[in-house]
């Protein structure tokens, strides 16, 4: 059975071990080890990163219930690794230190909850970017600020955190979280005064290294509560980006930075007001410029500013200029709305054409049918509708 060095010792960042298993398939050579402190992926947590014998360790696995390092499949590695070999380990020590300071906030967060409200984390990731926690019950915003503040000001006391392997016996007296029932020896994470669970994974020894632990988010899940949380240097790169993208918007808006959501809403009802002022000046053009229109038998008129209703006001608004139809079209980049109407004839046969023709969609009564083609110009729609016989 491999020892496992990071059990005891989570800042053992350089190890010796030597090779005790080796297998292969066309991708990967699975190395097992006398010892190892190498984290491999479980309980939500993704493996740790580095080197055995100099190859990179692509992945850390437990089948079976033992410890598989994979590294690439080739001859140079294969050449490296015999049984027996001993092989000098190295893991990526940023990696390691920062899913420590989020596992570690995760306990104290879970542990808090736990206390305060009862809830058990049922769900538990750590990946590359935020630490979610799934709680089977709800927490609203008031409670989240408040664990958060106690999540932090345990951490401002910079607890010691211990890691034990009680006996049966003495685990029979302990209240501790788990989220499994474990069979065999059970490794407990004890916070004091906080938290105490069952756990595998290397954590910090002073809650002090985590530094701070931000909520970034929290939304109801399967009936409870998913948290976001992010921890230590992942919190601080965070908030020095959100605090930019405030400091953008203060200078965009010419805002005091702790105004600037005030600022953006007074520019939002601004922009409304414009776009309804330009909806209404829009409308007045596209009446003076209706009735400067003579009567025709086949009117076709493209316009972009035939946005939304307008394309069917304005449409309508010809509909006595007409002996055959007036046509309608608004668009560009190829694709068009269209909106025909007419007193004089039957526009459904016509509607099937254009479609037909300019792989649209659409239809409609007999005096007015809409929907949108896409032709390559204009030219070629108007040259379409010329033709049509009606
Ligand atoms: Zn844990």
């Amino acid at each position: 059975m491999t020892v496992k060095l990071y059990d005891t010792d989570s800042y053992l960042y350089e190890f010796n071990c030597k090779v005790t298993s080796l297998y292969s398939d066309n991708d990967y050579i699975y190395i097992e080890t006398d010892r190892t402190a190498f984290f491999p992926e479980g309980g939500g947590q993704t493996c740790d990163k580095g080197s055995l014998g100099g190859i990179n360790v692509e992945n850390i696995q437990i089948i079976d219930g033992k410890i598989v390092h994979f590294v690439k499949n080739s001859e140079e590695n294969a050449k490296k690794l015999k049984i027996g070999t001993v092989l000098s380990g190295k893991i990526d020590k940023n990696k390691r230190f920062s899913d420590m300071q989020q596992h570690s906030g995760e306990h104290i967060f879970s542990g808090i909850v736990n206390s305060l409200y009862g809830y058990n984390n049922v769900g538990f990731h750590l990946g590359s970017e935020v630490v979610t926690l799934d709680f089977d019950g709800e927490l609203n915003e008031d409670d989240i600020c408040k664990v958060e503040n106690l999540v932090n000001e345990a951490i401002w006391r910079n607890l010691e955190i211990k890691v034990t392997f009680p006996s049966d016996e003495e685990l029979s007296k302990i209240k501790y979280r788990s989220k499994i029932e474990i069979e065999g020896q059970v490794r407990l994470v004890e916070i004091p005064g906080v938290d105490i669970c069952a756990c595998c994974a290397p954590h910090v020894k002073f809650t002090g290294e985590i530094g701070i632990v931000r909520v970034v988010n929290f939304e109801r899940y399967k009936g409870g509560t998913r948290v976001s949380i992010l921890c230590g240097e992942r919190a601080m790169l965070d908030i020095r980006h959100k605090l930019k993208q405030n400091r953008l918007v203060s200078n965009l808006t010419s805002s005091k930075q702790d105004e600037t959501a005030a600022a953006v809403e007074r520019l939002r009802n601004e922009n409304e007001k414009l776009k309804f002022d330009l909806i209404g000046m829009t409308r007045d053009f596209l009446t003076l410029k209706s009735q400067s229109i003579a009567h025709e038998e086949k009117i076709v008129i493209f316009d972009e500013k035939l946005q939304g209703k307008l394309l069917q006001d304005f449409a309508i608004s010809l509909m006595d200029k007409t002996g055959k139809f007036a046509a309608c079209f608004s668009g560009e980049n190829g694709s068009y709305r269209y909106c025909i109407v007419s007193r004089q004839v039957n526009l459904q046969p016509l509607a099937k054409a254009l479609n037909s023709r300019f792989s649209g969609r659409g239809g409609g009564k007999p005096e007015i049918v809409q929907g949108s083609i896409s032709a390559e110009s204009e030219k070629e729609i108007k040259e379409f509708l010329e033709g049509f016989e009606i």
